[in-house]
């Protein structure tokens, strides 16, 4: 049975120079999620994922503040914490040891306690037990959970992390789902205002829908069920969609944080971008997790009626720029929609439910390995490093689907070039006929 796992957040807020990035490199460097392998294309400073005691969990560094006065520090605190309040599970509010209570901590952690969120204080710099001094001052403000910690030192942070992810193991499951025939799980992504609940709205206004309200899950998040052709798909964290943040423009991390987790609980996400302003930064930023995690994505371009004096050659033109802005996927379509003007949305769930049906499909192992050795015979492997010999391929099987993932075995992997593999991969998505989504081969050592 699979259960809906959401991706929670904990949050880092502090004063500039408490010691949050250093914490953050600590937690993630050690505790780094084992989930994706491969390396990375997004090396982001903001969102690490991590595990602690078996639960995952993604930790965010609401740093980077603008250097301005003192003033706009402590409201750039105050947003970054409301905003925390709101997306995070937990927040872990880091003072300085160091300095002792500090005004505006004070300030901050009453607001946080008004809020009932879960928060811990990290009390940072306390590299050693007689740095301890200010422990007391900031319990007395009422808070029970304060953790002397030395991010520098690796002292107590396992401590503060049993008590910030202490409320992920009594948060109750989301509902299970029927194995014999799951739903397809669509995220709608993307910056504020591109126009997501809007389409939303016109797809659930074209089909027979049900919203799933479903409290009690760590977020508020709502699904809604809709029926295509007796299928079930369903569109997830609507609840994401629909609530407006005011400061959600200000601070595109967060947004993109949503983005994000809803990356990693969909089969295929649907990101939608302003025809207007084309991929924002933030997009690609999107569009590299999405690779990562080799998500079929769909790339919806709304507001295709603002776009004024169309030619035929504007989709063409608008397709290159997307191809080069995001170019982590390119495998993604692209379709140009108006949910204004209700123009091509009915295109977009036949085109998720495609790109599902190309990412379920699984290929035996014979045909995997009649396509690798065609694929060899079209192109023969590189040579080993300074031997006179080439490397070698056993065999190849599938292990996976949603995304598929494919384990070559050949001798000498690391001397495989980069080229080499991208020819292989793109080889086995012609052949398997994968061509919008994107896939995952690993080759191994065997010899
Ligand atoms: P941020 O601005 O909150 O992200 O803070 P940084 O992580 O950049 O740290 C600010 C300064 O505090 C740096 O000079 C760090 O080396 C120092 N620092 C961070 N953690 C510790 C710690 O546990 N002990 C000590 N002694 N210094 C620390
Ligand atoms: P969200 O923040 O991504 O959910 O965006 P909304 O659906 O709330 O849309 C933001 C604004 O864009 C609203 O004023 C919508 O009426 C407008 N909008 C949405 N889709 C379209 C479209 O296709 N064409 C035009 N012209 N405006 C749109």
């Amino acid at each position: 049975m699979t259960l809906r796992t959401y991706t929670r957040l904990v949050a880092l807020v502090g004063r500039p120079n408490v010691g949050k990035s250093s914490l953050f490199n600590r937690i993630i460097r050690e505790r780094k999620s084992l989930v994706h392998d491969e390396p990375g294309v997004t090396r982001d400073r903001i969102f690490g994922r991590a595990e602690h005691n078996g639960e995952a969990f993604y930790l965010c560094d609401t740093g980077g503040f603008e250097p301005t006065s003192k003033d706009n520090i402590k409201i750039q605190l105050v947003e970054q914490a409301e905003m925390a309040i709101e997306e995070a599970e937990t927040v872990i509010f880091v003072v300085d040891g160091r300095e002792g209570l500090h005004p505006v901590d004070s300030d901050l952690i009453r607001r946080l306690r008004k809020s009932e969120k879960n928060f811990v204080v990290c009390v940072n710099k306390c590299d050693l037990p007689k740095d301890d001094i200010f422990i007391e001052e900031f319990r007395k403000l009422g808070v029970p959970n304060v953790y002397p910690v030395s991010a520098e030192h690796n002292r107590g942070v396992s401590d503060l992390l049993d008590a910030a992810t202490e409320i992920f193991a009594s948060a109750p499951k989301a509902k299970q789902e029927d194995p014999e025939n799951p739903p397809v799980k669509l995220a709608i992504i993307g910056r504020p205002n591109v126009g997501k609940s809007s389409i939303l709205n016109r797809l659930v206004g074209e089909a027979r829908s049900i919203v799933d309200n479903r409290p009690g899950t760590t977020r508020d998040s709502v699904d809604v069920s809709l029926k295509y052709h007796g299928r079930e798909i369903k569109v997830i964290d609507t609840a994401g969609i629909r609530r407006k943040s005011r400061m959600v423009d200000k601070l595109e991390k967060f947004s993109a944080f949503r983005s994000v987790s809803c990356l990693e609980d969909c089969d295929v996400a649907v990101l939608v971008i302003n025809a207007e302003d084309g991929a924002t930064d933030g997009d690609a930023r999107v569009a590299g997790y999405a690779f990562e995690l080799r998500k079929p994505i769909l790339i919806v371009v709304n507001k295709w009626d603002l776009v004024k004096d169309k030619t035929s050659k504007t989709v063409k033109d608008f397709t290159e720029k997307l191809h080069l802005d995001l170019r982590y996927i390119r495998y993604a379509p692209i379709v140009f929609v108006s949910a204004l003007e209700n123009l091509r949305v009915s295109r977009l769930i036949p085109m998720c439910l495609d790109l599902f049906d190309q990412g379920s499909k699984r290929n035996s192992t014979s045909q995997v390995n009649n396509t690798l050795k065609e694929i060899l015979l079209k192109h023969t492997p590189p040579m080993v490093k300074n031997k006179s010999k080439r490397i070698k391929f056993l065999y190849a099987t599938q292990v996976g689907a949603l995304p598929p993932r494919f384990v070559i075995f050949c001798s000498h992997p690391k001397d495989l070039h980069f080229s080499y593999k991208r020819f292989v991969e793109n080889e086995f998505r012609e052949a398997f006929n994968y061509k919008d989504i994107p896939i995952s081969i690993i080759f191994r050592e065997r010899t």
